[in-house]
């Protein structure tokens, strides 16, 4: 069990961790982390709140905790000896402390809960008081930021204490309709009620480093299934690797990951085109495939530029968010059990601008492409992916999407756990995606796994990159005789960028520096962010339904039919 945080008066107090005897101002210096072994005491609301917001700037909401005991509950004592207790021993009203404040100089409502109070449980009292943040929190056009530590649900509060689940729950979707970013963090323990609600129904879900949450804890689990539970069962790195939440942070590191998380959604909201009136018709490009001169390039075989593609020096999405971009948050998981490593994505800024990038991530090396699966995509993939889609676009934030990738994962369970309808579902939701786009593939560009991340407004190619419905050797085995014929397939399959510029289904070629990107990341770098702001700069400013209207149109110039003609006359 965790060490609770030391009172005011005790000079030295004992490391629940590794019972190390701690000198208490040396411990609160270092946010009551042990210095020994890292341990993670509990904090009480109100330390929480001094650690994370700028000093002097929390203002507590007007709003007192009413006097309830909805259902006369006894067990040993009453219910409002119970409560009067708790108040007593915290100092505070309820469970919970809510309030405006800054971080890093941005306005959020806070509401953060207290374990010591009656373990964090969620009764009417607690559920009202962070609704009211929440309501707050839309008044005022805050992004809302709520710290958890709870049992779950009041028993004291009968049924009414579940509703609160409902309530709190509804009040976060009137923030997510309105654009507003909502973060929980998950702080030691979170269970039951709290965690199948608002400790989870929020944008961005952050752990801090020892916190466990899960809805059943794990004595009423052993009970039930009689079997021992797996090492580190719902610890905060066992939910990463699960899909469960975006990252796992010490509490070092918790307000720098607030700041920028607000600062992202600060810009989304005065940056994004809005739902504006759609501008007079302009002149656009014909719809009909019109033809585009390809940009002068060396010209290569086909093949050659394949192998090129896929050279193993060549910088991947992460070299690139390294390089071509600032300030990275990596976002994790799919929240419905995987995170997958062969696509990743998060906040971060171009040139400033804030965005959100996602891409396949392959390697260099065997091991780190084995780790990420050769960026083939599992639809815990394609669900991350939607997630922070999804997220961008109600925050205001333009896509910027990485595309390398030799398609996606051919396995069963892929297949088991819905590839094709995850696939689908990126295609359909980007199609309408009311935020700008760009895509670039930056190395293989393969069929529908690549697809899932480039129905874009405008979708750009590296030089050496390849875009194709099938991989050569693919191609190959189904329509030559051997596989032998890839390079024959590869040439046959205009999969290369000026062919594909010629198509139209490319809109740029972005130069890469001789013999290829690999050979000088950092100059492919520079090209690719100069390339992908040329385009995406012209896009901040056009708004959202006229980008999603000309988004399908780009797409539906496609199609091939002709009007008034029978099929097969000529
Ligand atoms: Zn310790």
């Amino acid at each position: 069990m965790t060490a609770t945080a030391p009172r005011e008066g005790q000079l030295w107090s004992r490391c629940g961790g590794c019972a190390t005897l701690l000198y208490r101002k040396r411990l609160r210096r270092n946010l009551d982390v042990c210095p020994e072994c890292g341990e993670h005491a509990r904090l009480a609301a109100p330390e929480r709140v001094a650690q994370l917001v700028d000093p002097g700037s929390f203002t507590p909401l007007p709003e007192r905790a009413a006097e309830v005991d909805p259902i006369g509950f006894v067990d040993v004592l009453p219910y409002p000896h119970r409560l009067s207790a708790a108040r007593a021993a915290t100092g505070l009203e309820e469970a919970v402390l809510c309030g405006t404040a800054t971080i890093g100089r941005h306005r959020c409502a806070l509401a953060v809960m207290d374990f010591r109070f009656l373990g964090g449980s969620l009764g009417s009292a607690v559920g009202e008081l962070i609704t009211r943040a929440a309501e707050r929190a839309l008044a005022e056009r805050l992004p809302l930021v709520l710290v958890t530590a709870s049992g779950g649900a009041r028993m004291q509060e009968g049924a009414l204490s579940l509703m609160q689940m409902a309530t709190v729950s509804q009040a976060v979707a009137g923030l997510r309709e309105a654009g507003l970013l909502t973060v929980s963090v998950l702080t030691d323990p979170t269970y039951g009620g709290v965690a199948a609600s608002f400790a989870t129904n929020t944008d961005v879900v952050l752990a801090e480093s020892g916190a466990r949450m899960g809805f059943a804890g794990p004595r009423v689990i052993r009970q039930v299934t009689g079997r021992e539970l797996p090492d580190g069962f719902q610890t905060a790195e066992f939910l990463l690797r699960h899909g469960q939440v975006d990252m796992v942070v010490p509490r070092h590191a918790l307000r720098g990951r607030l700041v920028a998380l607000l600062a992202a959604a600060h810009a989304g909201r005065h940056t994004s085109g809005g739902g504006g009136q759609e501008p007079p018709p302009r002149p656009e490009r014909p719809a009909d495939g019109a033809a585009r001169p390809a940009p002068v390039a060396e010209v290569r075989d086909a093949w050659e530029t394949v192998r090129l593609a896929r050279h193993p020096g060549r910088p991947t999405t992460l070299d690139y968010l390294d390089t071509a971009f600032d300030g990275f948050v990596q976002l994790h998981g799919d929240r419905l059990g995987g995170d997958c490593p062969a696509v990743v994505g998060g906040l971060a800024r171009l040139d400033g601008r804030h965005v959100m990038v996602i891409g396949h991530q392959k390697g260099h090396t065997t091991g780190e492409l084995v780790a990420r699966n050769f960026g083939m995509a599992s639809p815990a993939g394609h669900r991350k992916a939607l997630r922070l889609m999804r997220l961008a676009a109600r925050l205001g934030l333009p896509v910027v999407t990485l595309v390398d990738t030799p398609g996606a994962d051919p396995g069963v369970d892929a297949e088991e756990q819905g590839q094709a309808a995850a696939i689908a579902e990126n295609i359909l939701s980007l199609s309408v995606l009311p935020t700008p786009v760009v895509a670039v593939i930056t190395g293989e560009g393969g069929s529908g796994g690549a697809l899932a991340l480039a129905v874009a407004d405008r979708v750009l190619m590296l030089q050496h990159a390849v875009y194709s419905v099938i991989s050569p050797e693919g191609c190959a085995a189904i329509l030559w005789p051997d596989r032998g014929a890839a390079p024959q397939a590869a040439r046959a399959l205009r999969l290369t960028a000026p062919d594909l510029c010629r198509l139209g289904v490319v809109d740029d070629v972005v130069a890469e520096p001789a013999p290829g990107a690999h050979h000088d990341p950092e100059a492919a770098a520079r090209l690719l962010r100069e390339a992908v702001l040329a385009h995406l700069v012209p896009l901040l400013d056009v708004p959202r339904a006229t980008l999603v209207r000309r988004r399908r149109q780009r797409f539906r110039r496609f199609g091939a039919a002709r009007t008034g003609v029978r099929a097969g006359a000529r």
